[in-house]
């Protein structure tokens, strides 16, 4: 009677055995050892499964193991035994997740199961390309969408206005029909309403009882100033219609960003590259930077070296989270002519001997500050 095994030698796990391996020590065996893949011998796979059941149920809960590791059988003793034939169902809400992939039936333990059929609606999932300057400066949109909506006809109960869907014949209303097997009690929705609870035998002509009807829908959506590629906009209940009025769900609106031609974007700054000449370089100049919208002034100090790169304060993109706004930096190149008129050449021959430098190689500190610069 009491010659119970060790519940670690059950699931052949040594005493320290994680989390990890007593769990999947125990999805091996339940896999091993579950009544409908011994169909042969049914009655020992039940037992042997009831056995590793027990065990894993024990030595999984934190508390139960350390009195078990304590006190042996003793020290869980009296769950060990309610653990038995009818397992509680707290105990399969942990192995929900087992089960449920092991052997998709996740509705055996009763999740999944739904009181009177009402059902939240689908959310639904817009993806919506907007222009570089339009997520820079938010605006306003309409979409359209296809979706399910609760019909205006039957107010969303399926039935032809006037009557009354009747309780289901089959399940009486409760949407699920329930059956001992083993030691299980498989629940499963009545194929008769489909889970609702109720019959419709009048249906609404509008929606043939389904209680909702599939609609466009032109919404108006706002987005905000500093959207980034792939963020997600939450619209809360803009989803499909509910059935049997239950909730409608959420829609989620995608932000795709197309590129700009010279701009690239990072958080809310923004970067571009600007070629100045060798003369500008050398000699310095004002040059203009385009904006989103409009241009500004950049002045280019002489002796400004390739790669430079000039920051213009709050010129780059609305934050959105704090609402400041960005900076916007300009690189210049500086563009050596690959051609000279017969004129230049002459100037520059001209300069040359006064422009000499010595052609040492550059000490490697110089360069990393080169490569430190944005491209
Ligand atoms: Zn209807
Ligand atoms: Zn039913």
């Amino acid at each position: 009677m009491n010659s119970k095994r060790d519940y670690y030698e059950i699931l052949g796990v040594g005493r320290d055995a994680t989390d990890q391996e007593l769990k999947s020590a125990y999805r091996k065996l339940a896999m091993q050892n579950h009544p409908d893949r011994n169909p042969e011998s049914k009655d020992e796979a039940t037992e042997k499964f009831k056995e590793i059941t027990e065990a894993y149920g024990v030595l999984a809960d934190a508390q139960r193991r350390a009195a078990y590791d304590r006190f042996g059988h003793a020290g869980v003793g009296s769950s060990a035994a309610s653990a038995g034939p009818d397992l509680s169902s707290s105990i399969f809400a942990d192995f929900g997740d087992i089960f449920g992939d092991l052997f998709g039936f996740g509705d055996i333990f009763g999740q999944g199961s739904r009181r009177g059929g009402s059902q939240r609606g689908a959310d639904l999932r817009y993806e919506m390309e907007i222009a570089f300057e339009e997520a820079a400066r938010g605006m306003d949109s309409k979409i359209k969408i296809p979706r399910w909506d609760t019909c205006a006809e039957c107010n969303g109960r399926g039935a032809r206005r006037g009557s009354q869907p009747s309780t289901c014949p089959a399940c009486g209303g409760v949407g699920q029909l329930r059956r001992q097997q083993g030691f299980f009690t498989l629940s499963q929705t009545c194929p008769q309403c489909r889970g609702a609870g109720q019959i419709v035998r009048d249906p609404c002509p509008e929606c043939k009882g389904e209680g909702r009807v599939r609609d466009e829908k032109v919404l108006g959506v706002r987005i905000p100033a500093g959207v980034e590629d792939g963020m997600r906009l939450r619209v809360s209940g803009e989803g499909e219609a509910g059935a049997k009025g239950g909730p409608a769900g959420d829609l989620y609106v995608i932000i795709r960003v197309r590129e700009h031609p010279f701009f690239e974007r990072h958080g809310s700054d923004l970067y571009c590259t600007i070629p100045i000449s060798l003369a500008q370089a050398a000699l310095g100049a004002e040059i203009k930077v385009p904006l989103l919208s409009g241009s500004e002034k950049l002045r280019i100090p002489e002796g400004t070296q390739p790669g430079t790169v000039f920051r213009m304060r709050g010129l780059g993109v609305a934050n959105l989270e704090s609402r400041g706004q960005g900076d916007l930096y300009v690189k210049v190149q500086v563009l050596i002519p690959n051609r000279l008129t017969r004129e230049q050449r002459h100037y520059l021959e001209t300069l040359a001997p006064s422009l000499r430098v010595e052609n040492k190689p550059v000490p490697r500190r110089a360069q990393e500050n080169v490569r430190d610069s944005f491209g």
